[in-house]
């Protein structure tokens, strides 16, 4: 039968790259948890309502929608219906995303909608807590890691086509961003007791989706 899949780590580990290859040679659904704090982001930056507005970032999104989708080329995210998908990925999102993810309520409602998308199982799952929270009891954890050169250099091939956008930028926002998603207090990135570490610095995604279908098989 089809089972869960969590995978987490830091920022530019090669999680989505992978997560993805996995879903399609398991003929399994992708789901990008981290496309949907960087929608929320975007929708909450283009009102003005900055991540210390608790009370206004939880009104806001009461009766907001956010869909993922399978598209052509990857998956497509929509916020109430408008595709944001190249919006999300920019660095004035990116910058910003995990201030937002501080606040617990904004988690605790992505967290019910990522629950509910892994209810028939057949999920492969990326984020930075889907072993510890979203979804514990899922069959197979993996942590993937990499140095941070490593992860800032892959960060950087996917962003280069973005005006102004350097390799120390990239490098500046990740290390920013671990450090918040480590530090914070509700769910912070860790390693769940029962993950598999895999280091990937020296992989190929293909090496590594090889192996994490291997780890879904046994
Ligand atoms: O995965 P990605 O790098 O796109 O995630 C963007 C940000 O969203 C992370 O740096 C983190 O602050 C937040 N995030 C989170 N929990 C998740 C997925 C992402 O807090 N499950």
């Amino acid at each position: 039968g089809k089972i869960n899949i969590a995978i987490d780590g830091p920022a530019g580990a090669g999680k989505s790259t992978i997560a993805r290859m996995v879903a399609s040679m398991l003929s399994y659904v992708y789901v990008d948890t981290g496309a949907m704090y960087r929608a929320a982001t975007w929708y909450l930056q283009n009102l003005g309502i900055g991540p210390e507005e608790v009370d206004k970032v939880l009104h806001s999104v009461q009766n907001l929608g956010i869909e993922l989708m399978p598209g052509e080329d990857g998956q497509k995210v929509l916020v109430d219906g408008q595709d944001v998908t190249a919006e999300i990925r920019s660095l004035t999102v990116s910058s910003q995303v995990s201030r937002y993810a501080q606040i617990e309520g904004l988690r605790n409602w992505l967290v019910s909608l990522q629950r509910q998308m892994a209810l028939r199982k057949g999920v492969v799952m990326d984020g930075r807590d889907i072993g510890t929270t979203v979804l514990p009891d899922a069959e197979v954890k993996v942590f993937m890691t990499a140095t941070v050169e490593e992860r800032a250099r892959r960060r950087f091939k996917e962003m280069q086509d973005q005006q102004g956008i350097t390799l120390e930028m990239i490098a500046r926002d990740i290390a920013e961003r671990d450090r918040l998603d480590q530090e914070r207090e509700v769910s912070p990135l860790r390693q769940a007791e029962d993950a598999i570490l895999l280091d990937t610095t020296h992989l190929t995604p293909r090496e590594v989706a090889e192996r994490i279908v291997s780890f879904s098989q046994s």
